[in-house]
């Protein structure tokens, strides 16, 4: 990329958006230091989010076989082209991550006929915006599409919750989500000194290695989800009175009692100090009549 992020935004007359969660990253380091935890190569499809004026797209494009650039903010795009006119390996599309079919991708997008048989796995890698962290990262997951791994960089905190092991106070819905999905790793932590404007928190690298079956057997995987919700909801409450309290289930509290018992979960424990493996045992308890 010709110049610094601060030059290139002064010489396009780019104002950032707050809203959309513009906090550029202006050391080179940390962007070579995230697209090398990606571990991407030429035989790599990259899905990058939210490019900005593409700092980390253009290191992307270095290494990758392809890279899929999907950014919100129409004003981005002139810089944007500007930067990744020698990368004939770049496909940008100007949509929102949200409103996008992930399932259809290569098919709905003209420009990716033929794209996606030409590599072995794809890959995520991204600095995402902080305002839509978690619906963008459970879309990935979600999805269909056939990922092989993830890398964002998110706000620490969040980055702490989803790589929490029960117990703590950081281990909740979302801690269970990502690792039924993946095993997440916290790589290195970014000051705010690293971007501009510099953002209000911390902030995280975190690698999300895709399980290719999930680490439990589950009857009815909406159970599962429905369960763990239910066991957080309310935080301060026991399990017993949380699982009864939510209206998700049509057993009574004297019923979920046995059910927990059966489990050998203590009616008085609370949901953060299940694993895995306990919410879903007890989801599969639940699966049978709801
Ligand atoms: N990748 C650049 C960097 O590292 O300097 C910019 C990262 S900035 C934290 C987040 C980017 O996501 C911005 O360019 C923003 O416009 C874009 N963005 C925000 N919401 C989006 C959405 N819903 N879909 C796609 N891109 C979005």
């Amino acid at each position: 990329m010709k110049g610094s992020t601060k030059e290139i935004i002064q010489r396009h007359g780019i104002k950032l958006t707050k809203s959309l969660g513009q906090n550029f990253l202006t050391d080179d380091n940390i962007v070579k230091r995230i697209v090398s935890t990606g571990s991407v190569g030429h035989e790599d499809l990259v899905i990058e989010v939210g490019p900005g004026i593409g700092s980390m797209t253009c290191e992307l494009a270095e290494r990758a076989g392809h890279v899929i650039a999907i950014e919100i903010d129409r004003h981005l795009i002139p810089a944007l082209e500007e930067n990744l006119k020698e990368y004939t390996n770049v496909t940008l599309i100007n949509k929102d991550i949200l409103e996008m079919d992930l399932e259809d991708l290569f098919k709905s997008e003209k420009v990716l006929e033929g794209v996606r048989s030409k590599f072995e796995n794809i890959k995520v890698v991204a600095n995402l915006p902080y305002y839509i962290t978690t619906p963008i990262i459970m879309k990935f997951l979600e999805g269909s599409l056939k990922i092989h791994s993830m890398v964002f960089m998110i706000q620490k905190e969040v980055a702490e919750r989803m790589a929490a092991k029960p117990g703590g106070k950081d281990y909740g819905a979302l801690s269970v989500a990502v690792q039924y999905y993946s095993k997440p790793e916290m790589v290195f932590t970014v000051p705010p000194q690293c971007f501009i404007p510099q953002p209000e928190v911390d902030s995280a690298v975190v690698r999300l290695n895709i399980f290719q079956e999930p680490p439990v057997k589950l009857l009815k995987q909406k159970i599962f989800f429905k369960t763990v919700k239910a066991a957080f909801g309310q935080r301060r409450k026991t399990l017993l009175n949380a699982l009864s309290n939510s209206g998700t289930f049509i057993e009574t509290k004297e019923e979920i009692r046995g059910i927990l018992e059966r489990l050998g979960i203590q009616e008085n424990q609370r949901g953060e100090t299940l694993t895995i493996q306990q919410f879903a045992e007890l989801a599969n308890a639940f699966s049978i009549r709801n």
